[in-house]
Parts: C-alpha cells; sequence; structure tokens
C-alpha cells in the first residue's frame, strides 16, 4: 500500500512538473495565480513603485538578470533578461506597463477590484487584462526562454521591460526609459501591447478567426485653442464679436469638415483582407479601395471606427470660457482639440490647413502633446513572419493582418526611434467572452484563465522559431 501510495506522489509530481510554473517566495504557481498576485498590487498610474519592486523580485527569484530604469516620483521602471544587458546582444523586448487606470466607483465592481479573485475561470480585477494579464503571459514566456535557453548560446537576448504610468504618459516611465537606457537595451524588436484575436466579429462569417498585428499607430497632435477679444461684458447688449462667438464660429468649421480618407499601404491591406472574406460588390469595393472610392467612402464615413483609420481625426474634447455667468460676456474662449494623425501625414501640412479651416487669425493656435513622427514597421520581417506562424500555430484557422491602431502606446515611442514594433496579444477572444474587452478600463476587468496559458505558448512558439527556424 505504501509503495503505491509513493508510487502515485511520483506520478503526481511527474504530471505536474509538465505545467508551467513561476517561483514566488519558495512556492511553485500557475500564470493565473501569478497574475492574481500581482493585481494586489496596487499600481495607479503615478503610484507604481511598491507593484514594480514586487514584479523585480519575481523577476529576479526566476533566474533573470535586473537592470533598473529610474523610480522617481513613485514611478518605477526595471528589465529583466534572459542575458544580462553588458553582453550587448541585439534585444527582443517584451513591453509592457505597470500602472493601472484607477477603478472608479469600487462598489460598482462585483469583486474588489484589487483582489486578483479567482472565480468561474477568469481571474478579475483591475488590470487583469490591462496590462498585467498582458505582462504575466509576456513574463511567463521570458522566462520559458531562461529554462530552455540558458545553457544555448542565442544569438539574440530576450527582456520583459515594464514601465511606468503608460496611461498617463508621464516623464517618468518609458519616455525616461528611452532617454536613459535606450543603447544598454539595444532593441532590435519591441513587442508591446496591442489587439487579441477575435472570432465572430465579421457576419458574412462568423466563424473567423482574425488577428490584427499592430504595425502602425496614428500620432497624437493635441492643440488649444484660446480667442481673447475685450468686451463691455454685460449680457444685456450684445457686442458685434465676442470671443465666445468667435470661436464657436470657427470650432464649428473644423468639426464639421469631413477630413480627406486616405488610402495608405497599412490601412488598405485590412480593406484588402476583409474583402477576401466577403461576396460580391462588397468584396470587390474592399479588393480594390481605389478604384471603388465613389461607393466605398460614403460607407466608411458611417463607421468612426474604420474611418478612424482611414483618415486624420480632429474631435473637440472642451471648450471653456473665463465666466460661467448667465449674463456676463467672457473675454476669453479656450477649446481642447484632439487630432489623431495617419503616420504618413506631414504635421506643419496638416497645421496650415487647419487654421484655414479655422478661418480666424485672431485665434492662437498651441500643440500642447504630439509624439515625434513614425513610420510603419515592414510586415515582410522574419520576426513578422515568425509571428504570423506562431500564432497559426496555436490558431491553426488564424488570418493574421497587419492593422494600424488609432490610438498610441508607449510601443510608438521605441517606433519613433526606429526600431520594429508590433502590438497583439496572441490570446484568442471568443464570441463567449466578448465582453472581455468592454470591461477594460471599466468595472469587473476579467480575463479567462485558459487564455494565458495559450498566449505563452504563442509566443514561446515565436522565440523557438527564432532560436531554431524551421
Ligand atoms: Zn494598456
Amino acid at each position: 500500500m505504501k509503495y503505491l501510495i509513493v508510487l502515485f506522489l511520483v506520478l503526481k509530481k511527474l504530471s505536474f512538473a509538465q505545467d508551467f510554473t513561476i517561483k514566488n517566495n519558495g512556492n511553485y504557481f500557475k500564470i493565473h495565480e501569478i497574475l492574481s498576485q500581482y493585481i494586489q498590487q496596487k499600481s495607479i498610474s503615478g503610484n507604481e513603485k511598491a507593484a514594480g519592486e514586487w514584479l523585480k523580485n519575481l523577476c529576479e527569484q526566476n533566474d533573470l538578470f535586473i537592470t533598473p530604469m529610474g523610480d522617481k516620483d513613485g514611478n518605477y521602471n526595471f528589465s529583466a533578461s534572459v542575458r544580462p544587458l553588458k553582453e550587448g546582444l541585439p534585444n527582443i523586448i517584451f513591453l509592457n506597463h505597470i500602472d493601472v487606470v484607477p477603478v472608479g466607483d469600487s462598489s460598482k465592481w462585483n469583486y474588489p477590484p484589487f483582489s486578483g479573485m479567482i472565480m468561474d475561470g477568469k481571474v478579475w480585477g483591475r488590470g487583469a487584462f490591462d496590462n498585467k494579464g498582458a505582462a504575466m503571459v509576456q513574463l511567463a514566456s521570458v522566462i520559458q526562454s531562461v529554462r530552455n535557453y540558458k545553457n544555448n548560446k542565442i544569438p539574440f537576448n530576450i527582456t520583459f521591460l515594464a514601465v511606468s504610468c503608460e496611461e498617463t504618459q508621464c516623464e517618468g516611465g518609458a519616455s525616461y526609459v528611452l532617454k536613459n537606457h535606450f543603447e544598454e537595451l539595444n532593441p532590435v524588436l519591441v513587442i508591446g501591447e496591442g489587439p487579441p484575436g477575435f472570432k465572430g466579429i465579421l457576419e458574412s462569417d462568423t466563424n473567423l478567426l482574425m488577428f490584427g498585428v499592430s504595425v502602425a499607430h496614428k500620432r497624437p497632435l493635441w492643440l488649444k485653442l484660446e480667442l481673447e477679444l475685450p468686451t463691455s461684458g454685460h449680457g444685456s447688449v450684445t457686442p458685434l464679436e465676442y470671443s465666445n462667438k468667435g470661436m464657436v464660429i470657427a470650432l464649428s468649421k473644423v468639426v464639421s469638415e469631413d477630413q480627406p480618407i486616405e488610402f495608405i499601404e497599412v490601412n488598405t491591406q485590412l480593406l484588402k483582407t476583409l474583402g477576401k472574406l466577403e461576396n460580391g460588390i462588397k468584396s470587390s469595393a474592399l479588393k480594390h479601395p481605389h478604384a471603388f472610392k465613389g461607393i466605398l467612402i460614403p460607407k466608411l464615413r458611417e463607421r468612426p471606427e474604420v474611418l478612424s483609420l482611414m483618415s486624420n481625426t480632429v474631435t473637440l474634447t472642451s471648450i471653456q470660457s473665463e465666466t460661467n455667468t448667465v449674463n456676463l460676456i467672457p473675454t476669453k474662449t479656450t477649446a481642447l482639440i484632439d487630432c489623431r494623425l495617419l503616420p504618413n501625414t506631414d504635421k506643419n501640412n496638416f497645421l496650415k490647413s487647419f487654421k484655414k479651416s479655422l478661418d480666424n487669425d485672431s485665434i492662437k493656435v498651441t500643440v500642447i502633446y504630439e509624439t515625434p513622427p513614425m513610420l510603419p514597421s515592414s510586415d515582410t520581417t522574419l520576426f513578422y513572419h515568425s509571428i504570423s506562424k506562431s500564432i497559426k500555430k496555436s490558431y491553426p484557422s488564424a488570418e493574421v493582418v497587419p492593422v494600424m491602431m488609432p490610438s498610441f502606446n508607449d510601443v510608438g515611442l521605441f517606433r519613433s526611434k526606429g526600431v520594429t514594433c508590433y502590438s497583439y496579444f496572441p490570446i484568442l477572444i471568443d464570441s463567449e467572452h466578448f465582453n472581455t474587452i468592454t470591461h477594460i478600463h471599466n468595472y469587473d476587468e476579467f480575463i479567462p484563465i485558459n487564455y494565458l496559458e495559450m498566449g505563452k505558448n504563442t509566443y514561446d512558439e515565436f522565440l523557438r522559431l527564432l532560436v531554431n527556424p524551421d
């Protein structure tokens, strides 16, 4: 009997040995358990230090080489690599952010937002998806690489790079790392947060499984508009010109003007892929957007999420006047405009035509935030092919398409330095769990547990293809 028990225990241990685990404080945990622990390390933007130290310790315990990269004002950044950075190897970087957005009204959460509750096959809490869930999938694969390649001579390094304040784009996060550690990191490829795969988004083929790998970002150009016009002040006598009136007239021109649709390489590729999956005239129009401009453009304008990939956008996000009193005429009006430019748009040309549409030289236009120009990363590199191959291995019926993201994230900072960057998350969101996406930056954020291991395996395969190409 005793022999049988021992045999059972040995077998049990052997079968467990196949499960991937991460070491923490002398115990071994599965990816979702580590994610649960990480969620419990509160890290709202600007207060990442404690969570960052916890994560750094975790990496250290799993035999990664650590390089601290700044910890001012509550921020915390570090890299954790398979080989020491000082060896100067070309580096494949998995970029992620430690910070999370605030939780809003925590009474609206089913489980406390920092509990990391594991329930119903999901891990719950702020950051479960964005970006702690994605980061733990990356980390699992980097730790796997240490175990696989520790004694091999690999021609590149593999690094997990955790930074602060991606959500607020403060100075102490990725920008700080780029300013102070870019050469040391020696990146040849950066993989950052991006879209997961989806099933069931296309009406004509609900079984279609599509993975977008982001090769480009639109570029934010945020503007402040100010108009100052001294007036008599009392609302009973309407002056011929006053700041609110001038601003509203000018704004109505810029916001009602249609931005031209531009068929550039990165956005037409997506249309062409969709075209292959459609039938009839819809298919022809999508496959040949230039030739079918006439019917395609009005259709595209009906879909803001698609339109945002086809044109520059101009969105009025705030209007304020000096006073907020009904019978007082303010002398100054301010507006904020969120413009997003396609990668090929020249900022100065854009600003010139923007000011022309405003048609009011008294309005002062200031750029309050912008990112440097960045060209799309090529989708013909060995890296891209290996990503595509690895996704197809995990999800055999998947279509992998290069896409552009309408929003900006930290990856863009590396791209603006000429580094090849791809953003994607190799997990598949099926129609049953479609709401995973709607809970990001919202109440009850979660990630299904079985997605995590699949994501890790896909990254593992990608790295394997680079080490031993088929
Ligand atoms: Zn994020």
